[in-house]
């Protein structure tokens, strides 16, 4: 796909995102079968037409083995559609389509061979708001396919396969533990902002050092949710600790609340409701945050999957509570400032890894002129960082002693 291309659509993808929520009160967008058609074009192309009572936000590609079109929409409508109706191409064998993930729909084209995307638009008219979407693709050598195919990197559709995040997480036992660190914010979240300084950078920063202090000490295993400055959503985090075994999740942040809210470091543990107006302002915000950064795909679980999450919880819970309290403890020895309340609860989506202990550390705040002055301090994050690695050791060992009670 030429680069003008994409440039174009990423910029139809925000055009279209306050359309997209226009629409959501007015019904779903509706293919129109008498406007959508694809057709065969000279040299072996292909056109594809696509009438929508509204205009959508969208994305174009082309995947390889076996080589197909792909169109995802914000979810559209497809009653009426078949593959009879829409296919009128020798160059496509077969159709299909239909919902993807909440809130998103998918067809997927066929391709008897390698057909590259020459040109994409869509035209909205501008009395009906109806839009007609034009995809025109031409036979290009399996080479050249090979190149301009696979799906676009987009932050709204960042989860890792479905088959990834089926791996087991095991208890921590006589190998390393592998902690999975969370670098709060990044890309264009910038997380708090204070005298020139952010929260995505400091916190990655913190997490590296943590992770080389970790590493140094020997008997864990690192992974990052990020390495570098990039936008990551709360879900891929979460999944990302899944797919890798992780035994503890730490999501590392420093927020900034208004003057006299808080100050020193704050471990706060998922519970359904918060523990106090504070813990519940930081955890709507970086929710909305995430929100706004992209497209919210969540909020769709079924009922069962709900009922088996809880279960899950039930038994990490205490777990996730014995490792926040080491890390108070920890993180104290170390003569760093805590809160006054140091240990709070909250319904963070980030800790919401069902079968992993998970907390959230706020490191400090950066609306504490004292808490800045620290977090910018390379000696002192080093300090803390050495504070988080004794009480992983503890917690670790005292995880293990009561599992095995349990087992006996
Ligand atoms: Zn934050």
């Amino acid at each position: 796909m030429s680069r003008l291309i994409k440039i174009w659509m990423v910029a139809l993808w925000s055009m279209l995102a306050g359309m997209a929520q226009a629409q959501e009160l007015s019904g779903l967008a509706r293919v129109e079968v008498g406007r959508s058609q694809i057709t065969d074009t000279r040299g072996g192309g292909i056109e594809l037409r696509l009438g929508l009572t509204q205009g959508v936000p969208y994305r174009v590609y082309t995947l390889e083995a076996p080589e197909r079109l792909v169109l995802d929409f914000r979810e559209v409508d497809w009653r009426g559609v078949t593959q009879e109706a829409l296919l009128n191409a020798d160059a496509v064998e077969g159709l299909r389509f239909g919902g993807v993930r909440p809130g998103w729909s998918r067809m997927v084209v066929d391709l008897a061979g390698p057909l590259a995307i020459e040109t994409v638009e869509m035209v909205l008219d501008d009395s009906t708001g109806a839009a007609d979407l034009t995809v025109a693709l031409s036979a290009v050598s399996a080479e050249r396919f090979t190149e301009v195919s696979g799906a676009p990197y987009d932050p709204r559709w960042d989860l890792p396969p479905v088959s990834g995040m089926a791996k087991v997480t095991a208890l921590p036992g006589e190998g390393p533990l592998r902690v999975m660190l969370d670098p709060g914010h990044g890309g264009i979240d910038p997380g708090a902002e204070r005298d020139g300084y952010n929260e995505k950078e400091l916190m990655l920063s913190f997490a590296l050092e943590l992770k080389e202090t970790l590493l140094r000490s020997g008997g864990f295993e690192v992974m990052l949710t990020r390495d570098e400055d990039r936008f990551v959503s709360l879900e891929r985090r979460v999944a990302l600790a899944h797919e890798q075994g992780a035994h503890v999740f730490i999501s590392l942040h420093a927020d900034a609340l208004a003057a006299g809210q808080a100050h020193g470091a704050t471990v706060h543990l998922l519970s359904d409701s918060a523990s106090d107006a504070a813990s519940a302002k930081l955890a709507e915000r970086h929710d909305r945050d995430d929100i706004l950064s992209g497209v919210d795909l969540t909020g769709q679980d079924d009922v069962v999957a709900d009922v088996l999450l809880d279960l899950a919880r039930q038994e990490t819970k205490p777990r996730a509570k014995r490792l926040a309290e080491a890390m108070v403890e920890g993180i104290r020895a170390t003569g760093a400032p805590m809160n006054k309340r140091p240990l709070r609860h909250a319904g963070f989506s980030v800790l919401k890894a069902a079968d992993i202990p998970s907390v959230l550390l706020e490191v400090g705040f950066m609306s504490s002129p004292r808490d800045l002055e620290n977090l910018t301090n390379r000696q002192w994050r080093i300090s803390v960082a050495a504070g988080i690695r004794d009480a992983l050791r503890a917690w670790a060992r005292e995880d293990a002693a009561l599992s095995q009670l349990v087992r006996q």
